[in-house]
């Protein structure tokens, strides 16, 4: 008996060990088998011959065939990996950090070890990773470290069919390197593609279909068009949940306010409902959602409950989420948009393609047939949605891809192979902002700060910002408000039950009218002050994740700083040369106050535009301003706006102010003659 004892006491541990074992190669057995069932796994040999065979493939597969997952796994498996890196772009930063963590499991090690990613601001990666998914806007960073990519083996630009900006260029680049690296490997993957376009454009590369599994999907339109359909949206998700037999439910709004708007709603409306309805698993997804939250949206769902996933386009293609058997599409999506002619570039909500509908409505039909609600009328889908979405090339500013391509020292960039080449008129704009800028010479090479701006991965305009506010003796200063813009608009929070307190906590930033830009940067120095405490940022209405994030970024640009020798210096209390400094990056984005007030006109290639409700100058409404960034809604919004002297654009940007640019509101302002003596002496 006393033996028995003796191992009694040793067993408990011994057994949860080797249950914890029997879990987890259950949990690995039973991920492999979910391997073999993707419709890819019976093409595995003869893929990977393809692969052998030709350098260049383009490989198309139904959205869940297993092409981002598999095919590096594959190749590592058959040893591609022993020669260098598998590397496989994505457009977008969550599905690069989703698919990676989903790999890693598969391949039952640590992310960031033989597996991980690389987004902007964030490398998980090591010296043992050999399956790297990244951003494609990273791999194209990476070339100015590795202009021949000679790390890597393999490497997959994987949803072209988005056909991102930097996925267009990738196409070149990677193009050109194929001829000089015939070890190398290229596999261009998509959801849907016009195959022969490709292969045309990639020498006639053979084309690897995988063929799809797709159940029928039964598309329904609205009678009328839909008046409000973030609204309309939630009406149908949930008579979809109180009458329809069980299956997921994906709606597609266009960014991260709608799908917080949604989700609120959707709370409200259930609250009334009470336990008269199944439970209701609210997941959503975005790109700046932070990372833990991220996998809830592959959460199996429980019998008897229904999740209902808010998604942007992320969901359209990028990621595939088993069990959706709903799909609610309002025929939006938020997309990039530029005139050449004005400058002007914002974010604007459109409606999607006639492809991206079609994409949307697959996903309700993966793994059983499905419904689309299509929240507009079946005349509109015909006659008013494009048939294919417009490359991003061709509607948006090139600025940064211009530094780019200068710095790896493509100086022809008409003569450049693009698939579907820009607007000439977007190209000779971006050489003319960066000629601007100082970052080309006349003869349209790239200066000395051309090169550090290159180091920044930043908007041109972000980067000259942060390397002139040295001159200005406030570069620490600036830093925090590159990082604090990076962020994007989700810095402050604003309950619905508690507006009045955050209204007033946030007036706390503005106090004294500084604008948009010290304000931000009030936050953050608030937030140091306290030790990056949590509870300050509670007390505050302050997102603490977008703060953590903000963080990260001021990390690294001020480690950027030092590699192209920017002096770290502070002045905090010296308003005047921060918003110099500022405007020093963004007298591109400077407009003036109307005559009758109200609304204001862009300087340069006159546009009317209004200060963003969440602007804290609205009161004021200062007579000249510089803002960060243009967003179209309901109006052109200028969002994150300061007040400036417009006597400091002649300073700052001669090649591109001249006083008579500026004299107008000077002559109004002063009587005449004193005016003009004030500003010739300035
Ligand atoms: P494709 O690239 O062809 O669209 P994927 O390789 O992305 O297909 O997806 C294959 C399968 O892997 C899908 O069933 C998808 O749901 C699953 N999957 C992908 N990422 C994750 C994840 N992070 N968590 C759980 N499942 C995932
Ligand atoms: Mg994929």
């Amino acid at each position: 008996a006393g033996d028995l004892e003796v191992e009694d006491e040793e067993d408990p541990r011994e057994k949860e060990r080797k249950l914890r074992e029997a879990e987890k190669l259950s949990k690995q057995e039973k991920l492999q088998a979910d391997r073999k069932l993707l419709p890819m796994f019976p093409y595995r040999e003869t893929l990977l011959q393809a692969i052998a065979e030709h350098q260049v493939l383009i490989i198309v597969g139904e959205t869940g065939s297993g092409k981002t997952t598999q095919i590096p796994q594959y190749l590592h498996e058959a040893g591609y990996s022993k020669q260098g890196k598998i590397g496989c772009t994505q457009p977008r930063r969550v599905a690069a950090m989703s698919v990676a963590a989903r790999v890693a499991e598969e391949v039952d090690v640590k992310l960031g070890q033989e597996v991980g990613y690389s987004i902007r601001f964030e490398d998980c990666t090591s010296d043992k990773t050999v399956i790297k998914y990244m951003t494609d806007g990273m791999l194209l960073r990476e070339f100015l470290g590795e202009p021949d990519l000679a790390s890597y083996s393999v490497m997959m630009v994987d949803e072209a069919h988005e056909r991102t900006l930097h996925t267009d260029v990738l196409f070149g680049l990677v193009k050109d390197i194929a001829r000089f690296r015939p070890d190398i490997k290229l596999l261009i993957s998509s959801a849907t593609l016009d195959a022969e376009k490709f292969s045309d454009y990639f020498d006639h590369a053979p084309t690897f279909r995988i063929p799809g599994r797709r159940y029928p999907v039964e598309i329904l339109y609205t009678k009328a068009p839909e008046a409000d359909y973030l609204n309309a949206a939630v009406v149908t998700a949930l008579t979809c949940h109180v009458k329809m037999p069980p299956g997921d439910v994906l709606i597609f709004l266009t960014g991260q306010d709608e799908i917080e708007a949604a989700e609120e709603l959707i709370k409200q409306r259930t609250k009334s409902l009470g336990s008269k309805i199944g439970e209701l698993i609210i997941a959503p997804i975005y790109a700046n959602l932070p990372s833990d939250l991220q996998s809830k949206i592959f959460e199996v769902t429980p019998p008897g409950a229904r999740k209902i996933v808010l998604a942007t386009n992320i969901a359209e293609t990028s990621l595939t989420i088993d069990g959706i058997k709903y799909v609610i599409d309002p025929g939006f999506v938020k997309q990039n948009s530029y005139n050449p002619r004005s400058g002007m570039e914002a974010l604007v909500v459109t409606p999607v393609s006639q492809a991206s509908a079609n994409q949307r409505a697959g996903r309700a039909g993966r793994t059983s047939p499905g419904k689309c609600y299509r929240l507009y009328t079946h005349w509109s889908f015909q006659h008013e949605l494009d048939e294919n979405t417009v490359p991003e090339i061709q509607r948006t500013n090139l600025g940064n891809v211009v530094l780019m391509l200068k710095s790896l020292g493509i100086n022809d960039l008409m003569g450049f192979d693009f698939m579907d080449p820009p607007p000439t008129e977007t190209l000779l704009r971006a050489l003319e902002q960066l000629y601007a800028l100082g970052a080309l010479n006349d003869r349209g090479e790239l200066t000395k700060l051309g090169r550090r701006m290159a180091e920044f991965p930043l908007d041109p305009m972000l980067a000259k910002m942060i390397i002139q506010s040295e001159t200005y003796g406030c570069s620490e200063e600036v830093a925090t408000i590159a990082a604090m813009v990076s962020v994007g608009n989700s810095i402050f929070y604003r309950p619905k039950d508690k507006q009045v307190h955050a209204d007033n906590a946030h007036e706390n930033f503005h106090r004294g009218n500084p604008g948009d830009h010290i304000a931000v940067m009030n936050v953050f120095n608030g937030w140091a002050e306290t030790n990056f405490s949590t509870q300050w940022c509670y007390e505050n209405f302050v997102q603490m994740r977008s703060m953590k994030r903000a963080r990260d970024i001021r990390d690294q640009v001020l480690g950027l700083m030092e590699r192209v020798e920017v002096a770290v210096i502070s002045d905090r209390s010296n308003e005047e040369n921060i918003k110099k400094a500022i405007a020093s990056g963004f007298f591109y984005h400077t407009a003036k106050l109307g005559k009758s007030g109200g609304d204001y006109r862009t300087v340069k290639n006159p546009q009317t535009v209004h200060l963003h409700p969440n602007s804290g100058l609205t009161e004021i409404q200062p007579k000249w301003v510089v803002y960060h960034e243009l967003v179209q809604t309901s109006k052109e919004f200028m969002r994150t706006v300061s007040a400036i002297n417009p006597k400091w654009l002649i300073e700052i940007a001669p090649h591109y102010y001249s006083k008579r640019d500026v004299d107008d509101l000077a002559d109004k302002k002063l009587p005449k003659g004193k005016g003009k003596a004030g500003l010739d002496a300035a």
